[in-house]
């Protein structure tokens, strides 16, 4: 049976995170977006973990649930562990896990609260390299598994441009053989992926790293599972099998899909960046190497390979960015809010109405917002990549065409 999951979000005691994410309105949130797992984020925080503590009770063994037991929780948390052996530059790598139990991720806590202060950040940092904290982990717990969070990410991906790693193994050394997985991350989807031969042996995972409540289920991975148990999850993502598909952010929408300079408004192609040398035609610093640049680097296929028996994708737009776009009203308006009550309502949940309901079912409940969805469906929209942290913009009523580069200033005005 199809199960979608969202394994990796944040608690309100992460930085930049929303007060609201608590557990009952995680719980509601995810019913309403169409998840069936949730992460609980931030196992490491003390404080999250008492709550966790006396909000969830154990259903089947590892999957736990909260006053309304419509939605299950495993154990997830976030860290970013910081190594800087030779005082060449520090080498930050954020990396996801999940843990079998509430005494285990226990266990976990106390082991890493060595290597860093786990109250002050519900993503902690940790002062160790990131082949350690696998080893540690998995010494502390067998069953947990990890994988490097939005892999390919300038500053903190496992692969990402500044890391400097090309592999799961020079990421994480002699622990590479405890990482199950890797994360896409919003600025990638599963097609740039396939072009990396070495990844091929990893679970591909999709997840929304919500930092609030809407952005729940951004992203998210469906598994074909027997039953929900931790184990059968666990042992899909180590196995990389049972994964039938992920749901997918156009990887033009993430905020670091192009290379580029936020303060400088530079928004580059990796072809145009390559032909400024990767420096900033402004401010003649570095510019910060985007995630379709990293990806290229370390390809060894061309585009459109598709490997054999990969799980299918979909792109999808948040329904509430469809909705606003289509009414022309900002996101948290009344006439958006309400909209999007409307299509649950009608739909049952976000997902259904995303990727399920027959377009005839679509248009007789909302005429422009089941047009919309659509033509996001058919990947007949445009988006302006993002670039530096800043997000790549939709526009759903303009015909998909080539990429060029964001809104900003484009490299024919340098
Ligand atoms: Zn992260
Ligand atoms: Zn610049």
């Amino acid at each position: 049976m199809d199960y979608i999951a969202d394994l990796h979000i944040h608690s309100r005691y992460a930085a930049a995170c929303s007060d609201k994410l608590t557990i009952e309105n995680i719980e509601n949130t995810a019913e309403e977006k169409g998840i069936n797992i949730i992460g609980t984020g931030d196992f490491t925080h003390p404080k999250w973990m008492n709550e966790l503590k006396s909000s969830l009770k154990e259903g089947s063994p590892g999957i736990y649930h909260a006053s309304k037991g419509r939605v299950s929780f495993v154990l997830s948390s976030e860290v970013c562990t910081i190594y800087n052996p030779d005082g060449k530059g520090a080498k930050k790598v954020h990396t996801c896990m999940i843990a079998p139990s509430i005494a285990d991720a226990e266990n976990i806590n106390q082991c890493l609260s060595k290597h860093g202060d786990l109250g002050i950040d519900g993503r902690p940092v940790l002062m160790m390299s990131a082949e350690e904290l696998a080893n540690e982990v998995k010494d502390a717990c067998h069953e947990a598994i990890l994988f490097p969070a939005h892999i390919w990410t300038p500053w903190f991906g496992a692969l990402g441009a500044m890391s400097g790693f090309n592999s799961m193994e020079e990421a994480y050394g002699s622990a590479a053989k405890h990482i199950s997985g890797y994360e896409t991350g919003l600025s990638s989807d599963p097609p740039m992926n396939w072009r990396v031969s070495k990844l091929d042996n990893y679970s591909m995972l999709s997840n929304s790293d919500a930092h609030s409540l809407p952005k729940l289920a951004r992203e998210a991975t469906v598994f074909d599972l027997k039953e929900q148990s931790y184990k059968e999850l666990a042992d899909s993502i180590a196995c990389n099998k049972n994964i039938r598909m992920t749901v997918e952010f156009y990887p033009e929408e993430g905020k670091y899909h192009f290379d580029g300079h936020r303060n400088c408004k530079v928004s580059l192609s990796p072809e145009q960046s390559k032909r400024y040398n990767g420096i900033c035609p402004v401010c003649r610093r570095k510019l910060t190497i985007g995630v379709m640049h990293r990806v290229d680097e370390l390809a060894d296929r061309k585009e459109g390979y598709v490997p054999e028996n990969s799980p299918s994708y979909v792109h999808a737009v948040p329904l509430i960015e469809i909705i606003s776009q289509v009414t022309g009203k900002g996101q948290g308006t009344a006439i958006v809010t309400g909209a999007y009550s409307k299509m649950i309502n009608k739909f049952g949940n976000e997902m259904n109405a995303l990727i399920n309901a027959k377009p005839e079912d679509l248009a007789a409940a909302d005429r422009e917002v089941g047009e919309a969805i659509k033509r996001v469906r058919e990947e007949r929209i445009r988006v302006i990549p993002g670039y530096d942290g800043v997000f790549g913009i939709v526009e759903l009523f303009k015909d998909a065409e080539p990429q060029k580069a964001n809104g900003q200033r484009t490299i024919n005005e340098f």
